[in-house]
């Protein structure tokens, strides 16, 4: 490792990083702010007022570094002049305990496994880096409290939690709830509709036990997200108990994805490819490509995206039209994706528009320039799902599907692509069994959660209830 740390060093500036808003109507904040609040006043989305170009040293030597190596030299681009770079590095590699290897499929096309952390999904990788970074920013308040306050005040500073509320329709609650897992000074609480997520999803976080607890609500998603809405904005509740969100908008969920598309290339380029890769993000939210072109300006040569999408189109419509018109989310096979109003497109916008610098007219053009759309009926998940096992053996989930066909259908001639496998397929096991007819074998880690006893508490849909609830805490 210390052979490459120079890179970080010189990358550390003086002053601190600035987050505003894509709404430009809050003030900016620090890296701390944003983190604990997740969202700015305005309601929108926090960016980072300067992206840092990677040296050209970095991308000599990155095919030749590991990639917990390669993610720290990315995370003090993002983070190196707020948090201290022994600590950025604790950080990282704390939160990187597993691989995202990069899995030759066909001739050109190579998946980015991003299903190998505790949860099987890519979510592993910023809900572990944003349980680390609260982690990181509470002790240091607490070294603080003791330095200036008697021991009495410590003490009682020392006992107050950080508690976490996320609702969840399944795969976001299980990688915040084992990001958080055993993380001291935190405690989470999952909202979850009864009945409504897969029995797989539910152990993921109702059998964990220590500093999680799984609230289970007698209602459906949306009345887990207002629970959750109602109790930020209840002052008698946030002055009872530090109340935060962990939302995928948070900037340490969302920025740290950029570390597995910096190794990605960085291996392909060790197996000898020279040229640019295309990346193909399967897409929901917009979360994790969005972190792809968050490295593309940061330098990493990637020669252009794919954003794929089942058949919630409203990207794919922009990318056409350059008209952005929400819609009601469908419900898909590749569920995760379900989403009819990606939060992640401000981001995006004000990428290209350059803070709302440029029209809407240019920015469209600079992003169709940069980024091609895909968007895919379960029909044609499914006829992808077995054309791919047919042809070469390997099993892709319904999500990394659309990314697979995408790559499939828009790769030129002389062109890589990478697609993500955004999670394990037996995460959607009846799904996929059923759709290729074979019986995919569960990982041990997935099936030890199985195992574990299933404790939840069950909450009416009722705020007064979820409030009183709290309140004893
Ligand atoms: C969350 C999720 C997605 C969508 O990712 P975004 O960052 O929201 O675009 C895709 N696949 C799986 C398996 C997911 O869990």
């Amino acid at each position: 490792m210390e052979k490459y740390d120079y890179l970080c060093r010189k990358l550390a500036y003086a002053t601190n990083m600035n987050y505003y808003s894509t709404n430009h109507q809050a003030p900016v904040a620090d890296l701390r702010k944003a983190v604990v609040k997740g969202l700015a006043e305005d309601r929108g989305l926090y960016m980072p007022e300067e992206i840092h170009h990677l040296p050209k040293a970095f991308f000599d030597d990155f095919s030749k570094m590991r990639f917990q190596d390669i993610a720290y030299n990315v995370a003090s681009a993002f983070f190196g002049e707020d948090v201290d770079l022994d600590g950025l590095q604790n950080l990282v590699y704390d939160t990187l305990s597993f691989d995202c290897p990069i899995v030759k499929v066909k001739e050109n096309i190579y998946s980015l496994e991003l299903f190998h952390g505790p949860t099987l999904a890519f979510k592993d990788v910023g809900a572990r880096f944003m349980a680390r970074l609260l982690q990181y920013y509470i002790r240091e308040e607490r070294r603080g409290m003791s330095d200036d306050f008697s021991t009495e005040g410590a003490q009682e500073h020392e006992n107050k939690l950080v508690n976490v509320l996320v609702a969840t329709s399944g795969d976001t609650g299980s990688a915040v709830a084992n990001g958080f897992l055993g993380v001291e000074g935190i405690h989470v609480y999952v909202l979850y509709p009864k009945g409504k997520v897969s029995p797989i999803q539910e152990c993921q976080f109702t059998t964990l036990g220590q500093n999680i607890t799984a609230v289970e609500v007698d209602g459906v998603f949306d009345d887990c997200q207002r629970l959750v809405k109602s109790a930020f904005m209840d002052s008698e509740l946030n002055e009872h108990m530090m109340l935060t969100s962990a939302n995928s908008i948070n900037v340490a969920r969302f920025l740290p994805q950029a570390f597995y598309y910096f190794n990605a290339v960085a291996r392909l380029k060790a197996l000898g490819m020279v040229d640019a890769p295309v990346i193909c993000v399967p897409s929901g939210n917009f979360g994790n490509i969005c972190a792809a072109l968050f490295g593309h300006q940061m330098g990493l040569p990637v020669k252009r995206f794919i954003a794929a999408n089942n058949a919630n189109d409203v990207f794919y419509n922009y990318l056409q039209t350059g008209t952005y018109n929400p819609q009601p989310s469908i419900q898909t096979l590749a569920n995760a994706m379900d989403v009819g109003d990606p939060s992640n497109f401000a981001r995006i916008i004000d990428l290209y528009s350059e803070g709302g610098k440029l029209s809407p007219e240019e920015t469209h053009q600079r992003i169709t320039s940069l980024i091609s759309g895909a968007t895919y009926s379960d029909e044609e998940i499914k006829e992808t799902m077995r054309q791919c096992y047919k042809e070469t053996g390997y099993i892709l989930d319904p999500h990394g599907a659309c990314g697979y066909r995408a790559l499939e259908e828009q790769l030129k001639d002389g062109e890589t692509g990478i697609f993500c496998e955004t999670a394990h397929p037996a995460k959607f096991k009846e799904k996929v069994d059923d759709i290729l007819g074979i019986d995919v074998e569960i990982p041990e880690r997935l099936a030890n959660f199985m195992k574990g006893e299933k404790q939840s508490v069950p909450m009416s849909a009722d705020f007064k209830a979820f409030k009183a609830f709290l309140m004893e805490q």
